[in-house]
């Protein structure tokens, strides 16, 4: 067990770097960051900020020394680093998770390898070859960058075969990548997520599964519980423990799904760190995905991941700032209402400058509350 007042550090200075330190803040851990670009958004709530590329070998190593053990809120950390780290401390997740999770085809031959559901794909490493991929998949279909995407970003969706015409433009557009996949576009009826929390021991818990929104490929907001069949919710939780064992990870793991028109789960992607979907369970759940990460990787007992209440979270884009910051005292003069803002900064859209909760006590009537309020500070 790694005691309370031990030093954690993560990889990763974004906001679920900082939601992950304020929790284990409260159970006495103390924080070292590892971030390339200063200052970061969990740097103000660490004891120590490293300012570094992850390239740089010596600064990794006088990261790992400092700490006891090392986790990460962001998954894409080059090989290397992460062998290099492991031989001096514990990395946690471990490399098998991060190396099949870094990567789209990876991740999707794992998933077909192992026999679970996963979204029909082709891969290309080439304008020639992504023409063959994307007959070989039809219309409507989704190319993603195999690497380094999030938020949408690496991503073409093609609607019909004109627009995958001439594909030597895609491939310049994509920035000539070395691998990408071509995803059938999958009519669902909704999506889902699942985190599950697991220990070295094998001891695992799940929390409640979310129903998600996105608008451009971005989440916008998480309704939880889910509104589907209880059937539905097991299925998902237990591909979501399945896989945790099958990639042996500490710590958690979050797993995106779609919800077919036939009624059955198929696997959009994994991520082996806390989830934007999951930020309800800080004011929704008896324990939030954070503390439980944080759990997981010093060794404790877990918490109960009970939802207490009926929560919608709601993501604040850059794009709700406009010339000033939104109006907070409006949101939070209702009560029900809970505000987390990552202090990043300047506002760009698309950047994750916050999310607010709202905690109810139906999910409908929660739901409408939270539109309504998210309404009024978009100025809708
Ligand atoms: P990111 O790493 O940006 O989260 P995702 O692959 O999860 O990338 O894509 C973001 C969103 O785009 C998904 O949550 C979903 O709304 C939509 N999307 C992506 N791929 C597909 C697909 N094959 N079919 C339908 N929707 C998709
Ligand atoms: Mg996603």
């Amino acid at each position: 067990m790694i005691a309370p007042g031990s030093t954690i550090g993560v990889l990763g200075g974004g906001q679920l770097g900082r939601m992950l330190m304020l929790a284990g803040r409260a159970l006495g851990y103390r924080f070292h960051v590892f971030e390339p670009k200063g200052p970061c958004a969990a740097g103000m709530v660490a004891d120590l900020e490293i300012n570094a590329e992850y390239t740089d070998l010596d600064a990794l190593r006088r990261f790992a020394e400092g700490v006891d053990v090392i986790t990460l809120e962001f998954e894409n950390i080059p090989v290397e680093a992460i062998e290099l780290l492991s031989a001096i401390k514990p990395v946690l997740p471990g490399q098998q998770a991060l190396h099949i999770c870094q990567h789209r085809q990876r991740e999707k031959d794992f998933l077909k390898g192992s026999g679970l559901p996963c979204v029909p794909f082709e891969y290309a490493d080439s304008a020639d070859s992504l023409k063959s991929a994307v007959e070989a998949t039809g219309f409507p279909c989704v190319i993603k960058t195999a690497a380094f995407g999030y938020d949408g970003k690496g991503q073409i969706k093609l609607n019909a075969p004109e627009e995958a015409a001439d594909t030597e433009y895609l491939w310049d557009f994509l920035g000539k990548p070395p691998r990408v996949v071509v995803e059938k576009w999958i009519h669902h009826i909704g999506e889902f997520s699942v985190i599950c929390a697991r220990k070295a021991d094998g001891t695992k818990t799940t929390f409640p599964m979310a129903e998600n929104v996105h608008v451009h490929h971005i989440l916008h907001a998480s309704i939880v519980p889910a509104r589907i069949t209880e059937a539905t919710r097991t299925a998902g939780e237990t591909l979501a423990c399945d896989i945790a064992d099958k990639l042996d990870v500490v710590g958690l793991i979050a797993v995106e799904l779609f919800l077919d028109e036939d009624g059955s789960l198929i696997i959009n992607e994994m991520a082996p760190r806390p989830h934007n979907s999951g930020h309800y369970t800080i004011d929704g759940c008896l324990t939030s995905q954070f503390e439980q990460h944080i759990r997981a990787v010093t060794d404790l007992p877990f918490g109960s991941t009970e939802l207490l209440r009926p929560t919608v979270m709601i993501n604040l884009l850059g794009d709700v700032w406009g010339e000033h910051a939104p109006d907070w005292s409006a949101l939070l003069s209702d009560p029900r209402v809970k505000l987390h803002l990552y202090d990043k900064g300047e506002a760009r859209p698309g950047r994750k400058m916050g999310h607010f909760c709202v905690v109810g006590s139906e999910v409908e009537e929660t739901l409408a509350a939270a539109e309504a309020h998210y309404a009024r500070l978009a100025g809708a």
